[in-house]
């Protein structure tokens, strides 16, 4: 049975995206392709064989579901790192498995010894350091008895990291704050290495880290949004752009939204549309309904505020965003019909829908929308 709607993975534009992030980070920088959250929405089992296409060996994941998924479609050289939950039974699976993950908690060191020691088998772990963000992470008193640890079940463990991350650094605002975690990190992985702790990479950027502070992309970067196409944030951006002669976006979306119109009808002018008073027609209207709401990722945030594409032609949302149903204004289009495309986001005509307009101050929006699009949307890959 179809899907009220279809989202499209751009290949040739991933690929670049990615080409273009290994050129600007040097080759000496390796990328972990940042896929938790269903690849920002994207599709693991999409995006996963396309990374790879472009040279990447490496993906971060949130947990051992999300880490399953990629290992079903990975190539077998390729390596996949938990960077959060698991369960005991997953620590077990995942040392079997070969797969790296992050240790933020004695007992999950301790958990992990005891599954590497039952499978005979040795633990990749990142080590991950509390440096300010104040989430997950070892404290430096939990460290003393970190490497007590380790040094005591040395052949159960191979250090593959040392990783911290930042707590904000697509903002301006945090910059002390920021500073203060990578001099907190340097100590660290110093402190370790003097006690023969020496991880083999130090990891410690997100994509705003990588492009807004050059000193911590280190050996590995974990790359999400960029990826994707979107910037962190405007800041971002400007930092980005800041030193370059060309001033163009060097990354191109990778995702488009597609849905159809369900229903047409016209509006008389003083009648309000849909629930409540949130839209009044102010003249004669015709809209159109669209079968994609809240309950399909489709913000209620955007009520009102929303844009697609339909016809070539923008065509704003009105109203308040359904649990299924969003309404468009499409009362200058002309020929609308039922069963016309609607772009939730993507571009055509050289009008572009991108979730948070890059206007926006803060484009922290687009990581919710992306990670909330269903896993029940069906993916297509194009081009
Ligand atoms: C999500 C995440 C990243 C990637 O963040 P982006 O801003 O999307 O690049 C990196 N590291 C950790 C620990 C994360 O949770």
């Amino acid at each position: 049975m179809a899907g009220t709607s279809v989202i499209e993975i751009d290949r040739t534009a991933f690929i670049h995206n990615l080409n273009f992030l290994q050129h600007y980070l040097g080759d000496e920088v390796k990328i972990s392709s940042v896929i938790k959250s269903n690849a920002y929405g994207h599709g693991i089992e999409q995006v996963v064989p396309i990374a790879e296409m472009a040279g990447i060996r490496h993906f971060s994941v949130f947990s051992a579901e999300e880490a399953q998924t990629a290992c079903q479609v990975k190539k077998p050289e390729t390596d996949v790192m938990i960077m959060g939950w698991m369960s005991d039974e997953e620590i077990e699976w995942a040392i079997d498995n070969d797969l790296e993950f992050f240790v933020f908690e004695i007992i999950k060191l301790e958990k992990a010894a005891e599954k590497a020691k039952k499978l005979n088998k040795v633990a990749k772990i990142h080590i991950e350091v509390e440096t300010g963000l104040n989430r997950t992470g070892f404290t430096q008193r939990q460290l003393v008895k970190v490497v007590k640890f380790i040094k005591e079940n040395r052949d159960l463990f191979y250090v593959k990291g040392l990783c911290t991350h930042y707590a904000g650094a697509e903002s301006i605002a945090n910059h002390v704050r920021i500073q203060k975690q990578i001099r907190k990190y340097n100590q660290v992985y110093k402190w370790l290495c003097n006690r023969e702790i020496v991880p083999e990479i130090r990891h410690t950027a997100c994509s705003a880290a990588a492009i807004a502070y050059p000193r911590t992309r280190m050996d590995m970067v974990r790359i999400g949004i960029l990826q994707y196409g979107f910037w962190p944030t405007r800041e971002t951006f400007i930092q980005y752009i800041h030193k370059r002669m060309d001033k163009a976006d060097p990354l191109t979306r990778i995702l488009s939204w597609k849905s159809q119109i369900m229903s047409i009808k016209k509006v008389k002018t003083g009648e309000f549309v849909s629930y409540g008073t949130a839209y009044l027609a102010q003249e004669e209207k015709v809209i159109a309904i669209v079968p994609v709401g809240y309950s399909h990722g489709y913000s209620r945030s955007l009520s009102n505020q929303g844009r697609v594409i339909i016809d070539g032609q923008r065509a704003p949302v009105i109203g308040v965003v359904n649990m299924n149903m969003l309404i468009a204004d499409v009362t200058h289009i002309p020929g609308v019909k039922r069963g016309d495309e609607v772009i939730l986001i993507g571009e055509d005509n050289g009008i572009e829908i991108t979730l948070a307009s890059f206007a926006d101050f803060n484009n922290q929006l687009n990581y919710e929308l992306l990670a909330r699009l269903p896993m029940s949307i069906p993916r297509e890959v194009i081009n």
